[in-house]
């Protein structure tokens, strides 16, 4: 079922509102088998989105507007509907008692301006909505057609949509199953992603996506059938042979975040973690200890940008700093054996770094870090090279070192991100 979007609202033309509507939209709506062929943003101005409109019902099945849906003179969305499709607009009695009670539990004075929003194009329905007054519009047209109006407001259009949206188009969808699985990996490109897909031969009758982000790519497998079962029969063996052959740049599932695996892993073996972090400011830690129940594994961490608290405070020898400089592997080295030991923690992990955009030189420019692992036995190092401004080179270097924790302890240290580290027995 092809379908377009039509957002409305001159703030999404100026810059100053990110049409996160049109995002959000078309996941879900992917979700429910209804593919998204179109995104139009268009001011509030009446003619601009009558014109849209009426483009967008010449061409699609499925047509899905928000915003403009409020009680002030600059709504003009209800109208236009209107005017487009000759359905005169009504009160709907359903929505007039949903403005009268939102007015009445917050103990408002109901202003007469309000009830616009209760008047719909005839031969529609109203979607409650829970979070405002604007209710949103479902109203078919001719030759199987169907329009969507819905507010502006994110949190107002995701609830109508989760609530009332979804469910009826999955029942209009009828027979039409929707399952997809999404594979996380980090530390394999794009391009080496789609050489084993290419390898593994899969059907066409799966929809790939790739999602790459800082140097991690989500993998998406999405396949239509009669049934979720016969869905899932046909995403299954796929979705094993690309597990097996992307090995342990897999790090997840779904809505897993790497800091939510390490914490497991960390836990199942009973290991607990100390950090010691130069370049990156506090956000390895901050990432660690977003999940709940970290407690019981994070030890603690210091931010050592100081040389100076490099020696104090992490025993990093003053000749190693001397000789190598604070940025360069030794000292990532120390650094990870200096967090497990002030932390008393059972691993312990370091980064070291030029987040720029000042500071870099010709043999260590800026993007260059270092991470530092140590379980007692052993102490590693990993050397990067890194793109990007200060926030994406400090985002980047975080997720390595929390992958350099999951691959030591899934006994995987050795793979290819592994491939530009330098080992040392301590
Ligand atoms: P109301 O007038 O009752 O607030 P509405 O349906 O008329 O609701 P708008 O006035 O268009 O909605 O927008 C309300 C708020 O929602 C604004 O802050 C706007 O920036 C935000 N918003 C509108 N459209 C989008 C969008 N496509 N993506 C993200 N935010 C949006």
């Amino acid at each position: 079922m092809p379908a377009e979007l039509l957002t409305i609202g001159s703030e999404l033309l100026s810059g100053a509102t990110v049409n996160t509507n049109a995002a959000y939209l078309a996941r879900r709506l992917g979700e429910v088998g209804v593919a998204c062929r179109r995104q139009v943003a268009v001011a509030d101005a009446p003619d601009a989105v009558g014109g849209a409109l009426r483009d967008a019902l010449s061409r699609a099945e499925i047509v899905l507007t928000t915003g403009g849906l409020g009680p002030t003179f600059d709504d003009v969305t209800m109208d236009i509907i209107a005017q487009v499709t000759h359905r005169p607009l009504a009160l709907a009695p359903m929505a007039a008692a949903a403005v009268r009670r939102f007015y009445t539990k917050r103990h408002r004075r109901l202003q007469q301006a309000a009830l616009r929003q209760a008047y719909l194009p005839s031969g529609g329905t109203a979607l409650p909505n829970p979070l405002g007054t604007a209710p949103g519009l479902w109203l078919p047209l001719e030759v199987g057609r169907l329009l969507i109006a819905l507010p502006g407001v994110p949190a107002e259009m995701r609830a109508i949509m989760e609530r009332s949206v979804l469910p009826r188009l999955r029942r209009r969808n009828g027979r039409t199953a929707i399952e997809s699985r999404t594979l996380r990996t980090i530390g394999i490109v794009e391009l080496s992603i789609e050489a084993i897909l290419r390898r593994l031969r899969v059907p066409r009758t799966i929809d790939i996506g790739l999602y790459p982000h800082l140097r991690m790519v989500d993998v998406r497998l999405t396949a239509a059938a009669s049934s979720a079962r016969e869905a899932r029969r046909c995403l299954e063996p796929v979705e094993r042979r690309l597990r097996r052959a992307l090995g342990a740049a897999v790090y997840g599932a779904g809505e897993d975040t790497l800091e939510e695996i390490v914490g497991a892993r960390l836990l199942e073996r009973h290991r607990t973690i100390g950090v010691a972090e130069s370049c990156t400011g506090g956000l390895v830690t901050d990432r660690l200890t977003n999940v709940p129940g970290s407690s019981r594994y994070v030890r603690g961490a210091i931010v050592a940008y100081a040389n100076e608290v490099k020696w104090r405070v992490l025993g990093v020898p003053r000749t190693l700093l001397a000789r190598h400089g604070a940025v360069s592997a030794p000292v990532a080295r120390a650094m990870a054996q200096g967090a497990r030991r002030a932390l008393d923690a059972d691993l312990g992990v370091a980064l070291t770094g030029i987040a720029g955009p000042s500071g870099g030189s010709a043999d260590k420019p800026v993007g260059l870090v270092f991470i530092g692992f140590s379980d007692g036995r052993r102490t590693i190092s990993q050397r990067l090279q890194l793109l990007g401004n200060r926030t994406a080179i400090k985002t980047q270097a975080a997720q390595a070192a929390l992958n350099v924790i999951r691959l030591q302890l899934i006994g995987r240290g050795g793979s290819r991100l592994g491939r530009r580290r330098s080992v040392r027995q301590d």
